[in-house]
């Protein structure tokens, strides 16, 4: 790609004149990126996959030390005689006063009895300028199934952006790192929290919430805003208060989340009453089921609104029903009179008579059985067309020991709907 502008002509310029990756900074890698195991068979019998030596081992310890080249290793019990492992990780630098991030692909290749082997390419760099615009210089991606394929043999070169750079380069950073004067004056020194370290150097450079967080030390939470920029929006001002009031959450994920239900649930998130809680993960279920129960009265109300808008109708189609009453010595069944009715009996006999908008249906008439004290038993369709019942349902949709009775008493009285139908 062809250098569009000025910054990127400067990053094309210095992309050129960096200098192999230091001995020490591949030594780390190989040392903590990659696994380093010891073949073990047959119960005892031990090959460390880094110098070769065959050692006895009978103890139960998941972790051992290699007698020879004192390396640590994970004891793995396998037959198999070669492992291949891939790891990315990355140096920072500073190059011509930019903030520079090489992305490394270390390869590992253990073969027992053999020293190990190891290679790293670089895959890409990513830029950052002193007013945190970014760009990449990459090999070329090749098509292919995986999304991290790269060609080996094109140069790193100036390209377009994409999410696999992003996500390639989140990885383990040498830690011993320089960066540009404006990265250390924000906050960009010493140890670093365990997030995208260009993604923080870029907030370093443009927010200075982040600044403030780095310069307090404040990892943990460094870390988790660096990858939920949109929580930090929202939970900046109630981070300031709890930290005022020495309030350490265990897991910023969930405190985050507990502040936007109790600012869903309508309370103050600038109260330290409410945003830091003694115990979060108690606090952050009740929240939840707080918020749950105000969403289900909403969306209640919502249907109840929906429902009104049938009411004038209701009334002109079937109120000319709502007189009759069949009876006989131990059940009762009338008409349901309102949209109200229909709310009570759905919710009554947990089914979707009022969800599904039966008050709505211009052909049925619905009615509620219920025994002499009122206790609901079923409800009934009744179809003014087909003159006789269409189904008639217990709680949950199930039939009762009343079913067949209620609908021979219904049918039975089908001409009275029928009388009282007005002739049109
Ligand atoms: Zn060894």
């Amino acid at each position: 790609m062809r250098p569009r502008n000025r910054f990127e002509r400067e990053v094309a310029a210095s992309n050129v004149k960096l200098s192999a990756i230091s001995p020490k900074a591949v030594e780390w890698a190989v040392r903590n990126t990659v696994k380093h195991i010891a073949f073990r068979t047959s119960g005892h019998k031990c090959t460390c996959g880094d110098c070769g030596h065959k050692f006895d081992y009978k103890g139960k310890g998941r972790y051992i030390r290699c007698p020879q080249c004192r390396h640590k290793l994970e004891v793995t019990d396998t037959l198999a005689r070669k492992r291949k492992e891939s790891a990315y990780f990355s140096t920072i630098g500073r190059v011509d006063g930019f903030h520079v991030q090489r992305v490394f692909l270390l390869t590992a290749v253990t073969r027992k009895g053999r020293k190990l082997d190891t290679w790293q390419t670089e895959v890409c760099r990513l830029w950052l300028n002193t007013d945190g615009k970014a760009a990449v210089t990459s090999r070329a991606r090749a098509l292919g199934h995986y999304m991290d394929c790269f060609n080996w043999f094109s140069g790193i070169e100036l390209r377009n952006m994409t999410n696999v750079h992003w996500v390639i380069s989140d990885c383990f950073v040498y830690p011993h790192y320089s960066t540009t004067r404006e990265l250390r004056r924000n906050g960009m020194r010493g140890r670093l929290p365990d997030c995208h370290p260009t993604r923080l150097a870029e907030a370093l450079l443009t927010d200075c919430r982040i600044e403030t967080m780095m310069k307090a030390k404040d990892f943990k939470a460094v870390a988790h805003f660096i990858s939920h920029p949109f929580d930090l929006n929202r939970c900046w001002q109630p981070y300031k208060i709890a930290k005022r009031h020495r309030y350490e959450p265990e897991d910023y994920g969930l405190w985050c989340d507990t502040v936007s239900l109790i600012d869903k649930c309508g309370k103050d998130i600038h109260s330290v009453k409410y945003i830091c809680p003694k115990d979060l993960k108690a606090d952050h279920d009740r929240w939840l089921a707080k918020a749950t129960r105000m969403e289900e009265r909403r969306r209640d109300m919502e249907r109840m609104v929906r429902a009104k808008r049938y009411e004038v109708d209701y009334y002109r189609e079937k109120s000319c029903f709502f007189g009759i009453v069949l009876s006989d010595s131990d059940i009762e069944i009338s008409v349901l009179d309102s949209i109200e009715a229909f709310r009570a009996e759905g919710e009554k006999m947990k089914h979707c008579v009022f969800e599904c908008g039966y008050y709505a249906k211009s052909d049925s008439v619905i009615l509620s059985a219920h025994d002499l004290s009122g206790k609901r038993i079923e409800t009934v369709e009744f179809s003014i067309k087909q003159g006789k019942v269409i189904q008639s349902r217990g709680v949950c949709n199930s039939n009762t020991e009343f079913h067949d009775r209620i609908i021979k008493l219904v049918n039975d009285n089908a001409y009275r709907f029928l009388e009282a139908k007005p002739t049109s």
